[in-house]
């Protein structure tokens, strides 16, 4: 299939060609066309398969033929970190460089100005507002944000925005917004008591549902079991020596972070960290330099874990087993971006077999356990005997896989 065959407005035309896309993705192929038929839509499609440019896309052209041509607010998109906003703030600047539209990053932090800024915008008019949902809510309390000509409500990473932690803020943003309108969900996973959820935000919604929550397919996952204190020695032993481009290293506390980054600091690699105790424009500038590969290692919490797109990491690492199944895909997610391959790997340590276990049960196959280089010594065993996978893997009579409600296959 062509770009062309969607026929978009030429201006989002030559905003595709200026990315340089060539033929659009399968999430594109299937999402489009029924976003420009005005349906609700839940979109759920592997990592790094260009599910912001399906949105981004069919939205601006509708904002373009929109025949009421004043500068309010049309279109409100919510993402779960400030990182992810910026990003699809940046995408959509991208994409519609050729159009008359306007836009404005609406997320926390910083300064007082950046907030007087946004008020500014959001009362003088943007077509498009792309949010985290804390920020928009300071700004909604204070009463000068006018919804009421907004036709467009897309959640990015829908699955996280409506988790526990996000979904109230959510409900009271929506509580803003005109009933009439068109709502759009976006995700790698879905798990399906969120999905139960939907509905009480959607309207008789198209759904489609490309490998729920799967990894890509170019990610080349394997795994160490390794103790606690041998992690550093084998990051070196992994990364000394090779052409690496960009390593992403996930850990899974603030604490966590910070002490690898000194490690490695020490060990004399070109590292930093993201997370959440430092300023705004601190996280801001390492994700720039990250981009720009003016540093090697990012060592960081899980707030980079969802829907950060940067194009040269090649490596993925784990240092510890996430705590879901669904927070494994989206880190390793982060590499093999746009059909690219990249390496995925998760340190086990002896506590951890049977968390890992489960997100091996979850995604329906077992993960390579590579064996450690012989200078760090040996790590803990697997232990095959708990194997929840293997215990109920279908083998056991009245064990139907079908039913793993997680189950995407099905
Ligand atoms: P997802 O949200 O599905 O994880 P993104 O929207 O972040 O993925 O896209 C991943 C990468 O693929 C981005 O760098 C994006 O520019 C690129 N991309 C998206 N669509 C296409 C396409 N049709 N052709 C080439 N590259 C694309
Ligand atoms: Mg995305």
């Amino acid at each position: 299939m062509k770009f062309t065959e969607f026929n978009l407005a030429e201006p989002v035309m030559e905003g595709v060609d200026a990315m340089g896309y060539e033929k659009p993705s399968p999430i594109q192929e299937a999402a489009i066309p029924l976003i420009l038929e005005g349906h609700d839509l839940i979109a759920c499609a592997q990592t790094g398969t260009g599910k912001t440019a399906a949105f981004l896309l069919p939205l601006i052209h509708r904002i373009l033929n929109d025949p009421d041509k004043t500068n309010t607010l049309k279109a409100l998109i919510v993402a779960p970190t400030r990182e992810l906003a910026i990003q699809i703030d940046q995408q959509l600047e991208g994409f519609s460089y050729f159009a008359n539209i306007s836009s404005i990053a609406v997320y926390g932090g910083g300064s007082g100005a950046g907030f007087d800024q946004e008020k500014r915008a959001l009362q003088t008019g943007a077509h498009v507002i792309v949010a985290t949902p804390g920020r928009l809510i300071s700004h909604l309390n204070l009463g000068y944000v006018n919804f009421s000509d907004l036709n467009y409500l897309i959640l990015d990473e829908a699955d996280r925005m409506l988790d526990m932690g996000f979904l109230p803020d959510i409900m009271k943003i929506i509580s803003f917004l005109p009933k009439d309108r068109q709502t759009l969900l976006f995700s790698a996973t879905m798990p399906d008591g969120i999905r139960k959820l939907t509905e009480r935000i959607l309207n008789n919604p198209r759904q489609i549902n490309l490998a729920v929550s799967k990894p890509a397919e170019n990610v080349l996952q394997a795994a160490y079991l390794v103790y606690d204190q041998q992690k550093i020695a084998l990051i070196e032993s992994l990364i000394l020596g090779r052409d690496l481009p960009l390593v992403l290293i996930f850990a899974s506390t603030k604490s966590g972070v910070k002490e690898i980054e000194i490690a490695l600091k020490r060990k004399k690699f070109n590292v930093n960290a993201i997370h959440s105790d430092l300023e705004q424009e601190q996280r801001t500038e390492v994700m720039n330099r990250f981009k720009n590969n003016d540093i090697q290692i990012l060592v960081a919490t899980d707030i980079v874990a969802r829907g950060i797109d940067v194009d040269d990491i090649s490596l993925v690492i784990n240092y510890n087993v996430p705590g879901d199944a669904e927070d494994y895909v989206h880190r390793v997610g982060r590499t093999a971006r746009a059909a690219k391959t990249g390496v995925a790997l998760t340190f086990i340590n002896e506590k951890e077999i049977g968390k890992f276990k489960r997100i091996e049960s979850f995604l329906g196959n077992s993960i390579r356990k590579l064996i450690m280089p012989a200078s760090i010594g040996s790590g803990p065993e697997w232990k095959e005997g708990d194997d929840t996978r293997k215990r109920f893997g279908g083998k056991k009579p009245g064990f139907k896989r079908r039913n793993n409600p997680r189950d995407s296959r099905n």
